[in-house]
């Protein structure tokens, strides 16, 4: 789906802000909102931090994206996609989307302890295979 059209099945004004915003997320895969601020400032250069993070916001509101957490970093956005786990390079710090039923990891753990799963973040520390393999 078209951004333009991702964004109107959601009831957002199709804005060049939140599109751009929508583009980098597509580009980077995964990016905190500095890295956004840093890509789309070439084209809304007076774009604040605060008017970014506002239009997010409103996209998550509309599960078109999501807010990724990682102990000791900063938060990332991507675009909402099938649940995934992230495999962190700590070498050259790419974050890889893992496609894997976190569902079920979360089912076991509500039926076990009686608690209730907010949202699941899972994250592996790799050293990918770039870096395992320098060509
Ligand atoms: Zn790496
Ligand atoms: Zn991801």
């Amino acid at each position: 789906m078209s951004h333009i059209k991702l964004l109107k099945t959601n009831e957002l004004k199709a804005t060049p802000q939140r599109l751009c915003i929508l583009d980098t997320l597509r580009e980077c895969g995964h990016a905190t909102l500095e890295d956004i601020q840093k890509i789309i400032s070439a084209k809304f250069p007076t774009l604040s931090l605060s008017t970014i993070y506002r239009n997010l916001n409103e996209m998550i509101q509309k599960d078109m994206v999501s807010e990724v957490k990682f102990a000791n970093k900063k938060d990332y956005f991507e675009i909402a996609k099938e649940k995934h786990v992230h495999l962190v390079c700590q070498k050259c710090k790419k974050i890889e989307d893992f496609e894997i039923k976190t569902d079920e990891i979360s089912r076991q753990i509500e039926e076990q302890t009686g608690d209730k799963v907010l949202a699941n973040t899972i994250s592996f520390d790799v050293i990918c295979k770039d870096c395992l393999s320098p060509k």
